[in-house]
């Protein structure tokens, strides 16, 4: 077999798959190392199986509000194990395409974990780390190794979940403890909920989602205690025990709590402990690796992108820093992308989405007195007849002086659909005014985003 070629690309994630079909698609022959199935943390074990638990909790949700709307005496039981199990079908399927796609572009896979061994060398290694492996050579190396959920270091650990186990359950737990206030504990937390478990959430903090805007994030707590979650705040996990199929929960209140399981969603650090990078000197910096802004690390032909560098670590950030990679590396480019306004959803219930600076990061950035907020609370119409469920929330930030919206927020229905368009005027510069001579779409919810006074 091949082993020579212009790219390796270590890690077949958004990133890695983004750069490596472009640098095919300008000609370059290129190998792609993966130690696990092929499609990465988003495909495999986050965005989509997560987005798919999310439609199943929706479905829930809509029999519960069914009966305003005449569907009466309807049996819905429901078995987390068909859920879980056409999940984990899908996720094979997309992971299957993604690797057949490689294949028909002529790119080259290779099963094992890469290490680079030499500045132009990746070495191979076969499961469990054999001592069968294989070197390969190339003039570039893109390391795009994403990572892995940031495990707590208590009494007990072994016994815990993280958001990967999740996907691989067999079935949905009667009871959760859930640990962590971010996104992927707020995910989790709704969709268990709207699925039936009973969810305990301890938040370390006062507050969830920090780095949201506080109006919506206060409001999203507000919304899952409504909704039956035991949201707790400034409560930490202290210690788990086992008995009779039981965890026994021990937290910084003293209280005691007996669940099914505790999934713990605390962050997330890069997969680069048993690469040995800084061995053949490349640099790191707070725990990620050090870039450039072309994506070049200390040694001159190595790169990194995705969940391994500083930044926001999200899929369409990582596949737009593959592809400008390839393009300006392969494609003789001198692209730039613009990744200050990139739109980020919570995929809780409700939903959360936002673009831009929060109320309170524009407040810091310019004159208090400068700053002109509007918002707007109501009840979508799609639960006018039931009366009951959350309500949506939506604002927008304006700096006064040059009228430009410098960020626009909400929590409620379609939320992740409505930003990502809202982001489109954003990034081009929008006004407030521009807002306001655009016609509205009736009945919508977005349409208040054009009609606030
Ligand atoms: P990854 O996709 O993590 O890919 C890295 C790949 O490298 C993996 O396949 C891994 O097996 C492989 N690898 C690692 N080390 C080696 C080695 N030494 N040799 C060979 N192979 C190796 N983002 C969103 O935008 N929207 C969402 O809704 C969303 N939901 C998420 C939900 C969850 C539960 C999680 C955990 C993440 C979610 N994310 C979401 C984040 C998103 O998945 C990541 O930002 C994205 O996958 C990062 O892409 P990447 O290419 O950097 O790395
Ligand atoms: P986040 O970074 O979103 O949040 C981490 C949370 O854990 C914070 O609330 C933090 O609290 C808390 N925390 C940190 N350390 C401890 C501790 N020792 N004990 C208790 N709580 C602690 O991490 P996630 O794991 O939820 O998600 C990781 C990343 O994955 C996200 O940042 C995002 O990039 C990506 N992701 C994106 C999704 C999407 O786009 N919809 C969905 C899921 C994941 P504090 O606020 O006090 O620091």
């Amino acid at each position: 077999m091949k082993n020579n070629f212009d790219l390796i690309v270590i890690g077949s994630g958004s990133g890695g798959l983004a750069a490596a079909k472009r640098a095919c698609s300008y000609g370059a022959s290129v190998a792609v190392v993966e130690e696990d199935k092929i499609g990465g943390t988003c495909v495999i074990r986050g965005c989509v199986p997560k987005k798919l638990l999310v439609y199943g909790g929706l479905i829930s949700k809509s029999y519960e509000e069914g009966t305003s709307f005449g569907f009466i005496n309807k049996v819905n039981k429901f078995d987390s194990k068909i859920l879980l199990n056409n999940v984990r079908m899908e996720v094979n399927r997309l992971s299957l395409l993604h690797e057949n796609s490689l294949k028909e572009k002529g790119i080259t896979l290779f099963r094992g974990f890469g290490v680079i061994t030499d500045k132009n060398i990746v070495t191979v290694y076969g499961k469990d780390n054999s001592k069968e492996s294989i070197n390969l050579y190339a003039e570039k190396i893109l390391i795009a190794v994403g990572g892995q959920p940031i495990s707590i270091d208590i009494s007990g650990k072994e016994l815990l979940w993280n958001s990967n186990d999740m996907f691989l359950l067999d079935s949905l737990p009667q009871k959760i403890v859930i640990v962590g206030g971010g996104y992927i504990a707020c995910e989790f937390s709704s969709i268990l909920n709207n699925l039936g478990t009973k969810v305990i959430h301890l938040v370390r903090s006062e507050s969830i989602l920090r780095e949201f805007d506080k109006d919506i994030s206060q409001s999203l707590a507000n919304d899952m205690i409504n909704l039956g979650i035991e949201l707790r705040f400034k409560e930490e996990i202290i210690e788990v025990k086992k008995q009779n199929n039981q965890l026994y929960i021990k937290t910084s209140n003293e209280q005691s709590i007996i669940s099914d399981g505790v999934l713990i969603a605390i962050g997330r650090k890069p997969n680069l402990q048993r690469l040995n990078l800084e061995r053949i000197g490349i640099n790191m910096k707070n725990n990620n690796l050090d870039v450039d802004e072309n994506f070049q690390t200390s040694l001159k032909n190595v790169f990194a992108i995705g969940d391994i560098i500083d930044g926001i670590k999200l899929t369409p950030v990582a596949v737009e820093q593959g592809r400008l990679f390839a393009d300006n590396v392969f494609g003789g480019k001198k692209r730039k992308s613009n990744f200050d306004f990139i739109p980020k959803a919570v995929f809780s219930y409700p939903e959360v989405a936002s673009v831009g600076m929060t109320e309170l990061e524009s407040r810091k950035v310019f004159l208090s007195k400068d700053i002109k907020v509007y918002c707007s609370k109501f009840r979508a119409m799609s639960k006018s007849l039931s009366k009951k469920g959350p309500k949506c929330l939506l604002k927008i930030i304006v700096n006064k002086k040059t009228d430009k919206i410098l960020g626009c927020h909400m929590i409620g229905e379609q939320s992740s659909e409505i930003i990502q368009m809202a982001s489109i005027a954003i990034s081009m510069g929008a006004l407030k005014s521009d807002f306001d001579l655009t016609m509205a779409l009736h009945p919508t919810i977005s349409e208040e985003f054009v009609t606030m006074y």
